[in-house]
């Protein structure tokens, strides 16, 4: 069945959505999950760093059901309701700093990408926004021209936003430093544009789609100092690090670093289409009612969703459940590294949020792409599902539920490092 399915999707949908293997799934359940001809795979991706909680958790089925029984739609700008207002007090709350917060909510990633940069801008009356290379901010026409690799993401798109700047990211690999960066801003400012003309600075506090380089806390405290001097808003996109992926509800608690408006999505509501921009109440209410937001944004569904999440992290106390997850996994690719030296580059780990990179054998200046997919297209046939990543795609990423069960993780780790025994 997943082979005939395959075919028929090639047909029906445009390979622009095209997916890597053909695991076409008929149920899943915590960490794992089961084909349409019944095979069973453990997966590490959690469909891209979203099913934090696990697949079809007991707690956020029935808040999904009861919620469902109740109403599905009415939207927030028209009908709004409870759910609505207690998950934004929740976040309010949970997203860190001093500062009173407000929140907006909407369906994407991209799409609360977009509506913080819109409520930079009608708080500043500014128009440039900076992003840094390496990164990936979604696949609507500001969150792509935001983004920092071409191909897929902006290839055959253009044109795109004005005014949109783009600076190196620090990376010991690529012998580019926070002192390196902080010149190239400074430098952006005398030749490009003026401080007093930029409405946002924008970044992940660990690029996801980029290869998972963690920004150095010393960048971190240097942007918000430069904010602060010059007047321009921090947005931290916490859409893949959020919900205690990294060991910490949001990623930037490590720095300490308050944003002053934050990008949400993917882990707040375990696969519903939920997004949110949380950030200080002053800059969250420049723009004027009916300026933000959408039809589904904030829907129903998702928020009885996100609620039962935030209640399942806090009871399961899932953000230390990441760092044991992230420790075993140490362990596991250490070893691992040790037998393939040759091959194994950088082990970057956060948390839940691994990565291992795959280089040329005696060329290890040389990302190895094609090991990395033939490493994912064995690990489907096994029965383990993971994903890639990086600029040069020969990163193999593991984003496992925080939920998974410890004899699971053990066995998704034995596989994978039985797949390096075939090579
Ligand atoms: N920002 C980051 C850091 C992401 O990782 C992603 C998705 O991978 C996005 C934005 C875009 O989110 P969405 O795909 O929900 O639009």
């Amino acid at each position: 069945r997943n082979v005939e399915l395959q075919a028929r999707k090639q047909q029906a949908i445009a390979r622009g959505q095209g997916n890597v293997y053909p695991v076409y799934v008929a149920h899943a359940k915590n960490a794992e999950l089961w084909d349409e001809d019944g095979n069973r795979y453990i997966d590490m991706g959690t469909g891209i760093a979203v099913c934090n909680t696990g697949h079809a958790h007991p707690k956020v089925v029935a808040a999904v059901r009861e919620q469902v029984e109740k109403f599905s739609h009415t939207c927030v700008m028209v009908n709004p309701y409870r759910s609505a207002v207690e998950l934004a007090e929740r976040l309010n709350k949970l997203v860190p700093g001093e500062s009173q917060k407000k929140s907006i909510f909407v369906s994407t990633g991209a799409e609360a990408v977009e509506n913080a940069i819109k409520i930079a801008r009608a708080h500043t009356g500014r128009r440039g926004v900076v992003a840094f290379n390496g990164g990936f901010h979604g696949r609507t026409n500001l969150a792509m021209a935001l983004t920092g690799k071409i191909t897929p993401y902006k290839y055959q798109f253009g044109p795109f936003p004005a005014d949109i700047y783009h600076v190196p990211f620090p990376s010991e690999l690529h012998g580019v430093s926070v002192q390196d960066s902080v010149k190239a801003l400074a430098n952006l400012f005398k030749v490009d544009i003026a401080p007093q003309d930029v409405a946002a600075i924008i970044l992940e506090p660990i690029q996801g789609e980029g290869g998972f380089y963690q920004a150095p806390t010393e960048l971190l405290q240097a942007l918000r100092e430069l904010c602060d001097q010059q007047g321009i808003v921090l947005i931290l996109d916490e859409i893949q690090t959020g919900f205690g992926r990294t060991g910490r509800m949001f990623c930037s608690e490590y720095a300490g670093v308050e944003a002053d408006l934050m990008t949400v999505a993917k882990g707040i509501a375990g696969g519903f289409p939920l997004a949110a921009v949380v950030g200080k109440a002053e800059i969250m209410d420049a723009p004027l009612p009916g300026g933000l937001g959408g039809t589904y944004g904030g829907s129903p569904v998702g928020c009885a969703a996100a609620l039962a999440v935030l209640e399942v992290i806090e009871e399961e106390d899932l953000c230390n459940r990441a760092l044991f997850v992230g420790e075993k996994v140490a362990t596991a690719l250490s070893a691992l590294k040790a037998r393939y030296p040759q091959i194994i580059g950088e082990i970057r780990i956060k948390g839940a949020m691994i990565a291992l990179e795959l280089l040329e054998e005696g060329n290890p200046d040389k990302p190895n792409t094609a090991l990395t997919q033939a490493i994912i297209a064995h690990a489907a046939q096994s029965g383990l599902i993971l994903l890639s990543c990086g600029f040069y795609g020969n990163v193999i990423r593991l984003l496992p539920a925080l939920t998974i069960e410890e004899s699971v993780l053990d066995e998704a780790l034995g596989k994978l490092s039985g797949l390096f025994d075939q090579l």
